[in-house]
């Protein structure tokens, strides 16, 4: 690979960047996360992304979500907040918000429709700060390239093999792979998160590996609490390498955590989000 540097991220990297709560604490010190998502018979990913940003220390979390999907969310999740557009679907057709994000995630459950579609491509004019962006909504980039002279630098994606094939195309193998990723995100000042049983992460044709998580993970849902971590993150200041870093890790602890009570057949998504507070608690 021309990749001119790999590095092992694991609990000493991630004590390095990790910033405790002062006490006299206010949760308007802690950020405002929006996860755009969700659409008919899959507002549970946005429920686990939006739950998953709550436990990864966001201050507040407001879910952007279609019409039919506010009182399913409402219902499930009592801290998170909601808005939606002005149309009755079962999936959005507009992202027009009142709330003052911080961090900005988009992708779990909102579907490929071409009204999602098109108002997602609006939506990305208007953003100029990073944003973590999966699931469908590298799909529909995926689908219409053009989108991705929108997307803001620094943003990150969050793929998984799947979703990165669509994106930059076939690879031969995975020294191919991982050069034509790092390549891809090089020419679109973006960082990509090639999900998998060992995360690894590129950003300026630079490789960070994770050392966390486990086959557990292999269980739907888990990829949309990764969104809301890295969100979660995103929202409380840390950089936005430090929150794709942070949050892989995490995401990977609270899962290797999890399968203690669980075990790795047993696992499901929203046991990682349970778990992620003892993900942290670990870290000393
Ligand atoms: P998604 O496919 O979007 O639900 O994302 C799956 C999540 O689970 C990603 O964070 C992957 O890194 C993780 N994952 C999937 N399979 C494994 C595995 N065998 N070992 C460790 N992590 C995994
Ligand atoms: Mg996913």
């Amino acid at each position: 690979t021309t990749a001119t540097d790999v590095e092992l991220i694991g609990k000493q990297e991630v004590i390095q960047m990790y910033r405790s709560r002062p006490q006299f604490a206010h949760k308007g010190m802690f950020g405002h996360s929006l996860l755009i998502g969700g659409s008919y018979g899959k507002m549970g990913a946005i429920i686990l992304a939006s739950k998953a940003a709550m436990r990864a220390g966001s201050g507040m979390v407001t879910a952007y979500i279609p019409q039919i999907g506010v009182p399913i969310l409402q219902t499930a999740l009592p801290e998170v907040m909601t808005e939606t557009d002005n149309f009755n679907g079962k999936v959005f057709e507009e992202i027009d918000f009142q709330t003052k994000a911080n961090a900005i995630g988009i992708g779990p459950g909102m579907g490929t429709d071409s009204k999602t579609a098109k108002a997602m491509g609006d939506f990305l004019k208007t953003q100029k700060n990073p944003l973590v962006i999966d699931a469908d909504a590298i799909n529909i980039i995926a689908a219409i390239p053009e989108l991705l002279a929108d997307v803001p630098a620094l943003s990150i994606f969050t793929p998984h093999f799947g979703e990165l094939e669509r994106l930059i195309g076939k690879w031969e193998d995975d020294f191919d792979r991982l050069e034509k990723t790092a390549k891809f995100a090089k020419k679109h000042d973006i960082a990509i998160v090639m999900k998998g049983a060992h995360t690894i992460t590129t950003y300026d044709m630079k490789l960070y590996i994770n050392d966390s998580g486990n086959p557990g993970l292999a269980t739907a849902g888990s990829g949309d609490v990764l969104t809301g971590v890295i969100t979660g993150l995103l929202a409380q200041g840390y950089h936005p390498m430090e929150a794709a870093l942070m949050g892989v890790y995490f995401h990977g602890r609270a899962a290797d955590i999890a399968i203690n009570q669980y075990g790795i057949e047993g696992l499901i998504a929203s046991d990682v989000t349970e778990f992620l507070g003892r993900a942290y608690m670990d870290l000393f």
